[in-house]
């Protein structure tokens, strides 16, 4: 059986293959004609993306990372199982260059990561920037397995962020851009236009929004010609033993042990703020300032992107939902519950009331426009900010966490146009996905160019981005379906825990 990283998605697949070459690839795809077809990349995805029940290929071995000068650029062909981390290296290794944008973490396949139009913070999406893709799929005409190469027009922005539906991706080519050094520090601030207005001197920046305190941690960030700082490693260090370990730690040990509402209430007004060094400005190499080791800890997540017009009330809307779920009656403004009224969406969140308090801080992200056709970012205007909520609760304990998501995902979807992450816990609907993506239905044309019987969906990409029914028992769509079977005890708990993120 294969898990995905945050154990909510196991299946089973009649074949799994790990191809050492491309010809393999093609002969796979031969052999495997009537059968459906998926690649997994490193599974890091919380949506049932990479979930395929009849041959699913691992690219693992195709991770070779070449570069080419051409005309004083660095232009890198990349194996589509590499991992970022590898990729990163090379790149630094072979040419001192860099990729335009990095995540928050390096452990993703670059397809896969491409696959769903994974982004950090103040650039665009990865999928924005790649200008080839080599795809292996069935001829149309000779029904042969062929390689395509896209280097341009609609089917480019298709294939930059395409959730496996075009094929079989082998290969990506990107320019790199020259290694780069970041500076760092954090500072706090008490409205979301202070925030913002910080965003033209660090535009890489990255916020939290605090749970219970309801204020801002601003990672403030920008590109510098300066060298490393002297105490660079120190830092690092200071990130990793605080940031990353110990700080998990304790929201862990408040989510699956302690799971006191009062106690993660204290936690994130008193004890968070004194665990965070302020005004420490620190520059070091870009990947390693803008990542951090979020895959130490296994938890679950949702991300939902807003336009920058929508972004504060989008935020005022998170504070009351996550209020009222955590047991407040009166949470919502007038204003708020009227809207919530016209879309009919009010009575759908009676089952959050009291059931679930959130544990993380909110992590909010702006990416610039994207140029694809159906990435989160994909605009043609303004930025999206993408706002993500997490759960450590353990993983047969996340009722209460996919119940908001739900609801959070229904209710930003209908009053601000949110965009749940593809690869995060997407409880999306075709109806909702065709609202949000003006470009669907040109994606669809394309993708049925490269596929046209849908033998690289799965039910999941059929049902949401096509449209189509299941043919799986269940709906996958829904986010109650990400998830392996619970336990049944625990729906009955009725102390002051029972509010506690997870427990329902
Ligand atoms: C701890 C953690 C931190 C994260 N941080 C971020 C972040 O900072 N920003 C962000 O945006 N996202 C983030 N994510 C989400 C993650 O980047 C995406 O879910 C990404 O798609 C995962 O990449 P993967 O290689 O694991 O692909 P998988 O999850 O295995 O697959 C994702 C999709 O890609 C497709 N795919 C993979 N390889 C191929 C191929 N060769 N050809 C065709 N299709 C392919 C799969 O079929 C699937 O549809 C994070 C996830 C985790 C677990």
């Amino acid at each position: 059986m294969i898990h995905n990283f945050g154990r909510n998605v196991s299946f089973t697949p009649e074949f799994c293959l790990t191809p050492r070459t491309e010809a393999e690839v093609l002969q796979i795809l031969e052999d495997h004609r009537d059968k459906r077809i998926r690649v997994a990349g490193r599974l890091h995805s919380w949506s049932e993306a990479a979930r395929s029940d009849e041959v699913l290929l691992d690219l693992q071995l195709l991770n070779s990372v070449q570069i080419e000068r051409r005309a004083g650029r660095v232009w890198a062909s990349v194996g589509a199982g590499c991992q970022i981390k590898k990729l990163l290296a090379d790149l630094e290794q072979l040419a001192k260059v860099t990729t335009p944008s990095v995540g928050l973490i390096t452990e993703q396949s670059i397809a896969g990561a491409i696959a769903t139009g994974t982004h950090g913070s103040g650039k665009h999406s990865l999928s924005h920037d790649i200008a080839e893709i080599r795809i292996a799929t069935f001829d149309p005409v000779s029904g042969q397995a062929v390689i395509r190469t896209i280097e341009d027009g609609p089917e480019l922005k298709a294939a930059r962020c395409s959730l496996g539906c075009l094929g079989v991706i082998l290969s990506v080519g990107f320019w790199c851009r020259p290694q780069y050094n970041v500076e760092e520090h954090f500072a706090r601030y008490t409205t979301i236009e202070e925030v913002l207005a910080a965003e033209d001197q660090y535009p890489l920046q990255q916020f939290y929004f605090t749970p219970w305190s309801w204020d801002f941690f601003v990672q403030h960030r920008r590109e510098v010609q300066s060298p490393r700082s002297r105490l660079a490693g120190l830092y690092r260090l200071y990130c990793l033993l605080n940031l990353d370990i110990c700080t998990h730690l304790s929201v862990i040990a408040l989510a699956q042990f302690l799971r006191s509402r009062r106690c993660i209430h204290i936690f994130f007004r008193r004890i968070l703020p004194l665990a965070v060094v302020r005004n420490w400005k620190v520059v070091d190499r870009s990947y390693r300032m803008l990542t951090m080791k979020h895959e130490l800890f296994r938890h679950i997540e949702i991300e939902v992107f807003v336009k920058r017009s929508r972004l504060s009330a989008s935020l005022t809307f998170v504070e009351q939902l996550l209020r009222y779920a955590d047991g407040d009656e009166h949470a919502f403004s007038d204003t708020v519950r009227d809207q919530l009224l016209q879309h009919g969406l009010w009575e759908s969140l009676a089952p959050l009331r009291g059931r679930f308090t959130y544990h993380y801080v909110i992590c909010v992200r702006k990416v610039l426009p994207d140029e694809t056709l159906i990435s989160m970012a994909s605009s043609d205007d303004e930025p999206y900010y993408a706002m993500s909520f997490i759960s450590f609760a353990r993983t047969d304990e996340r009722d209460g966490f996919f119940c908001f998501a739900k609801c959070l995902a229904d209710c930003l979807v209908a009053l601000d146009a949110g965009r749940p992450h593809w690869g995060k816990v997407c409880p999306l609907t075709a109806a909702q996905a065709d609202a949000l993506y003006p470009h669907l239905p040109e994606f669809r044309r394309i993708a049925h160019d490269f596929d046209e019987s849908g033998q690289f969906q799965n039910d999941w990409v059929a049902k949401v981005l096509f449209g189509r029914s299941d043919q799986r028992k269940g709906d996958p769509s829904s986010v109650h379906d990400q998830r392996p079977p619970q336990s049944p005890h625990r729906d009955h708990a009725e102390n002051e825990t029972s509010g506690v993120s997870g427990l329902a």
